[in-house]
């Protein structure tokens, strides 16, 4: 089927495009469709959040859109940042890095290092019914970055299982693995449940 994905962050876009694509679905982005808006982010969920950036495309096009809100939950730093983990640190913090480094800085002498992240997808279809599905991964934090691959905090987060971050994994790789691999994996076994489609 044909998905238009309701986000503007290109590496996220790529990941969500690679895995959606290997399950036979024809992607396309939200500039491939003509669009040229970010919804504003104003739930207090993930699911919330999800919602609104489908519904936003859903209404704008009258086609099928699939969204993901996603982040990180630190546990020492109680749960932060969470929905907020795309503008970490405010205004000071104008990318990648500079979050990378305040989340760091927050976590400066904390031993209790356990996070995990959490990835909401949202598939909204134009008749307003839509497959809503989590993935969720442990793992935890460095104390200092390390590989170059992948985005956002991927160089701090740290899955023991494999002894390696997520920036030093192969894409494929954190793919199979991610948070966002498992929502698109329990997604799938909703859409083929569903069996209309
Ligand atoms: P949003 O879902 O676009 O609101 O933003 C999610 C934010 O969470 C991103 O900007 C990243 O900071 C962080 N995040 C979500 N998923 C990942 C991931 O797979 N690796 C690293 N950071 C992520």
């Amino acid at each position: 089927m044909e998905l238009i994905l309701a986000s503007n962050n290109e590496k996220k876009l790529k990941e969500l495009r690679n895995i959606l694509t290997e399950m036979g679905h024809t992607v396309l982005s939200q500039r491939e469709a003509g669009l040229d808006f970010a919804a504003e982010e104003t739930g207090d969920t993930f699911l919330e959040n999800a919602r609104i950036k489908a519904r936003a495309v859903v209404d704008a096009t009258g086609r099928a859109a699939i969204a993901d809100d996603s982040g990180i939950m630190v546990e020492a730093l109680g749960g932060a940042p969470g929905v907020h983990s795309a503008y970490y640190g405010g205004e000071a913090c104008k990318t990648d890095a500079d979050r990378v480094r305040y989340m760091l800085s927050k976590m400066a002498g904390e031993d209790n290092r356990r996070a995990y992240f959490v990835s909401t997808i949202v598939c909204m279809f134009p008749d307003g019914t839509s497959i809503e599905a989590e993935g969720r991964l442990e793992g935890e934090l460095l104390r200092a970055p390390r590989g170059e691959g992948g985005f956002g905090y991927d160089p701090i987060f740290f899955v023991p299982e494999i002894g390696l971050s997520f920036a030093e994994m192969e894409p494929e790789r954190k793919n199979r693995l991610s948070h966002r691999g498992r929502a698109l994996q329990a997604f799938r076994e909703k859409w083929e449940s569903r069996g209309d489609l």
